[in-house]
């Protein structure tokens, strides 16, 4: 039983050490709670469980605390996929519920699985879930001020449960400022990514991910025998064509857990039962 989770990047510039500490601090709680959680519970319900608490710390760029568009609204994007029955669900620019991972997760079930938009919205509140602002004073502040918001900081995690089954969730706030209706790519195969060799999910600049189909070609790589390293190496290397943000966590089906990013400001925590560790 293993799971990784990201808090995305920060920003060297405008981060302060103590919110890096207070991330690094956040992370290490939910990677033990969402370990103690994977003892009785499926991956698929771990990643799902995670993200959720992630969403809910208002630390990161996800649910409570993301990020504001260029109109001024909040729009959040989420992704969940099943790496046993290769199931992929999600939300695209939703708007005001408090956890898009559980809207995506209730989605999974469905025929149509990636909502977008008014669609998407619509389809929460019809399946029962509350209007809930997620926006934060801090981030109205720094849209008033025009400023870059404190960092990126989608969320994702990788869970193998024991029965070596993996899933992957992902949401995000997306980048601030964007131009209405811009798509992230958290809610893509670019962003999220899993079968039964590999999960990987994805945090950085979202057209660089998508350029790079960066979560799919990892999985697919190691589905054709590369190691984890080798297809993150070779995946990276890629990006760098034209210096790619990217960064990224994943775990394959022997257990094995790995992470890299193209500019080292990404928080990680991972925990093996064994080791609990937290990395930037
Ligand atoms: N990947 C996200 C996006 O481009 C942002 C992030 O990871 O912080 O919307």
């Amino acid at each position: 039983m293993k799971i990784i989770i990201h808090g995305g990047f920060f920003s060297e510039s405008s981060t302060s050490n103590e919110t890096k500490l207070a991330k690094q601090n956040a992370l290490v709680r939910i990677v033990k709670e969402t370990h103690t959680f994977l003892k009785s519970h499926s991956a698929l319900e771990t990643v799902v469980f995670a993200v959720s608490l992630l969403e809910n710390d208002e630390l990161f760029n996800a649910g409570i605390g993301s990020q504001i568009q260029s109109d001024g609204k909040i729009r959040m994007s989420a992704s969940l996929m099943d790496g046993t029955s290769q199931l992929f669900s999600g939300v695209i620019n939703i708007e005001e519920v408090k956890n898009p991972i559980k809207v995506a997760e209730v989605l999974l079930k469905y025929e149509d699985r990636v909502l977008g938009g008014e669609g998407a919205t619509a389809f929460a509140r019809a399946s029962g879930f509350e209007k809930f602002s997620t926006e934060i004073p801090q981030r109205r502040a720094e849209y008033e001020a025009k400023a870059a918001a404190n960092g990126q900081g989608t969320v994702g995690c990788v869970a193998l449960d024991r029965d070596g089954k993996l899933a992957v969730a992902t949401s995000t706030g997306g980048k601030g400022f964007e131009i209405v209706g811009r798509v992230s790519d958290s809610a893509t195969v670019a962003g999220n990514y899993v079968n039964e060799f590999c999960g990987v999910s994805l945090t950085g600049v979202g057209e660089d991910i998508l350029s790079n189909a960066t979560a799919a070609k990892i999985v697919t790589r190691v589905t054709d025998g590369f190691t984890i390293e080798k297809a993150f190496a070779k995946t990276f290397k890629e990006l760098e064509a034209y210096d790619g943000f990217a960064g990224a966590i994943g775990i394959d089906r022997e257990g094995n857990i790995f992470h890299q990013d193209s500019h080292p400001t990404m928080v990680f925590a991972s925990c093996d039962g064994v080791k609990t560790e937290v990395f930037q």
